[in-house]
């Protein structure tokens, strides 16, 4: 059996030093100059647990961009406003391939395999955007953000928004698709808008993994009290991180960590441990299929000295 309390300050505080040799291991995404100059060599890790203690090393208090994990929340936003409608028109099941592949898209007739690969949450943003002015939805989105990190000092980082847009014909691509097989309502330069603005939002990890508390905690934020989804709804969210969370590195990453987790090309993660606790690492440097390598290996640390893994042991 784990030790029933692990002392988590020094575990965090052991798992940054042990890897601190390395860091600047594995590779910044380069496709847009924000994300191409943060200092590799950054790493932080923060652990929030539902008794409201917080374990941090690292640089837990600098933002950096959480690009895809922005995905979790507008999915969270999506399915308050249209409950299971949104399974109408995105999937449930792990793509196998990256996130911004377009092939399995054709053969599935613009309905995207999952909610986090970048076409279901271009999906999602069309949802989140429907009856809003995509200035509107950005705010909601934000201000939902600011809500669940319990923090106004969250913002969206417009150098990065632009450059997103600005590089973003992947995106379009694979938008102006979806809006060929009739899959979206709104205009695509609308529905990028809120998607290149979701991704831009910049939080540390100690904000992020605040953020993600409630999925840790069936459902309801335990500081607050806030009620922010049911508890079904909390434990299918988190079925999703843990089978899509990672692209095509899912599988890997619950073999390895054994949690449910979110992944962005910043190179942050936020993964939770139910019941425990909600973490977020971060480190720039990406492994092939695109997720931070040392955060993993941190939430492996971490996951195996705490006993986390959903999976027992
Ligand atoms: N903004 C990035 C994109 O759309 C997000 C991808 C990611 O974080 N995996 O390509």
């Amino acid at each position: 059996m784990p030790p029933a309390e692990p002392d988590l300050q020094a575990l965090v505080a052991r798992i940054h030093d042990e890897l601190a040799p390395r860091f600047g291991a594995g590779k910044v995404a380069d496709y847009i100059p924000p994300l191409a100059h943060v200092d590799p060599r950054k790493f932080a890790i923060a652990v929030v647990t539902p008794e409201g203690e917080t374990f941090a090393a690292g640089d837990a208090d600098e933002p950096f961009s959480i690009q895809s994990v922005s995905k979790v929340f507008t999915l969270t936003l999506a399915l308050g406003r249209l409950g299971d409608r949104v399974w109408d028109r995105v999937g449930r099941e792990p793509s196998g391939d990256p996130f911004n592949s377009i092939v399995q898209l054709e053969h599935e007739q613009g309905r995207p395999r999952n909610p986090f690969i970048n076409a279901g949450a271009i999906t999602v943003a069309d949802m989140v955007l429907a009856g809003h002015t995509p200035r509107e939805a950005i705010g909601e989105i934000l201000r939902f953000v600011r809500f669940l990190a319990d923090d106004e000092d969250i913002a969206i980082d417009q150098a990065v928004a632009r450059a997103e847009h600005e590089t973003g014909d992947r995106n379009f691509a694979l938008a102006h698709f979806m809006h060929g097989f009739g899959r979206l309502t709104n205009p695509v330069a609308h529905v990028l808008g809120v998607y290149f603005h979701h991704c831009a939002i910049a939080m540390t990890a100690r904000q992020l993994a605040r953020a993600g508390l409630f999925l840790a905690a069936g459902g309801r934020d335990p500081l607050t009290g806030a009620r922010v989804v049911a508890p079904a709804r909390a434990r299918r969210l988190n079925a999703l991180m843990l089978t899509c969370g990672h692209y095509d590195g899912s599988g890997e990453f619950a073999f390895k960590v054994g949690l449910p987790g979110k992944s962005g090309v910043g190179g942050g993660i936020l993964a939770v441990a139910p019941g425990r606790a909600a973490i977020a690492v971060w480190s720039p440097g990406l492994n092939a299929v695109g997720n931070s390598l040392l955060g993993s290996e941190a939430l492996e640390l971490l996951a195996a000295r705490a006993g986390w893994s959903i999976f027992g042991g």
